[in-house]
């Protein structure tokens, strides 16, 4: 029997909107989404915001039962200790934060973030019982050289190298010629590789895992795209940057149906 995956549209904030800012966004968008989906369970909204947010947002969701689920763009490799500016797991685990994006292509293009790294963060998110959203994506020089999948399945082998069979992680395909660009990929690029990397996932955590694992994917979705891509087989939900960001638009991704 086919696994069912519920889809997941998940909403990286980036660094925008301070906390009060995000109390008056997540009322809002709860209000708008009164009567979608995910009150069922079928589809799951998250929101990641900025950890200066967290607390205020956990708060929120906590209080006024608004059934989104939470997560941390970042976190440290390290538990606790002289880490100056990091944040551990530990932290964002006490903070109900149930996700934690790791490997986004600007961490790996403004921090110089390597795949060792990635790899690094996905053990710490999975020690502090986060899981962990990992990002995967090619540049567009990397794609004419190599070809549509082979730098996102070399990215996942090496962050899934040391992941037991039956963590819960969620995959997301981001290819940074379509971040942030307003230039998408089309619904069959964007499978091509979520199918790839389902194969990757299948080789190092079995049939299980990639069997029911989300793959998302990510770059300038918008309330006009969402459903060509949720119609794709290996296309299990979104990662959404800059339309996340707007009331309207991230409710209409919601309900992409
Ligand atoms: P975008 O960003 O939707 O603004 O392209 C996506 C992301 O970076 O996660």
């Amino acid at each position: 029997m086919a696994v069912e995956r519920t889809p997941l549209i998940a909403g990286n904030w980036k660094m925008n909107l301070d906390h009060l800012q995000a109390v008056a966004f997540v009322q809002k968008l709860h209000w708008t989404l009164k009567d979608a989906k995910h009150e069922d369970g079928s589809v799951e909204v998250a929101v990641f915001p900025p950890f200066t947010d967290i607390r205020t947002v956990q708060t929120l969701l906590d209080a006024d039962k608004i059934p989104f689920s939470l997560g941390a763009q970042d976190l440290s490799t390290q538990d606790s200790g002289a880490y100056t500016g990091e944040i551990s797991g530990a932290f964002l685990s006490k903070l109900d934060c149930g996700y934690v994006i790791i490997g986004h292509s600007e961490r790996r293009q403004y921090h110089g973030e390597t795949d060792e790294i990635v790899a690094a963060k996905v053990q710490a998110a999975l020690k502090h019982g986060l899981t962990p959203v990992i990002c995967v994506g090619e540049t567009l020089e990397q794609r004419e050289e190599s070809g549509p999948t082979a730098v996102s399945v070399a990215q996942l082998e090496v962050a899934l190298a040391s992941v037991p069979a039956d963590a819960e992680i969620v995959v997301a395909y981001e290819p940074v010629w379509a971040i942030g660009t307003g230039q998408v990929a089309s619904p069959e690029q964007a499978q091509e590789v979520c199918a790839a990397l389902r194969e990757v996932i299948a080789s190092k955590l079995g049939d299980e895992a990639a069997a029911r694992t989300r793959v998302l994917y990510g770059g300038s979705v918008k309330a006009a795209n969402i459903a060509s891509f949720m119609r794709e087989p290996d296309v299990d939900g979104a990662l959404v940057g800059g339309a996340s960001l707007v009331v309207d638009e991230f409710a209409a991704i919601v309900r992409y149906q």
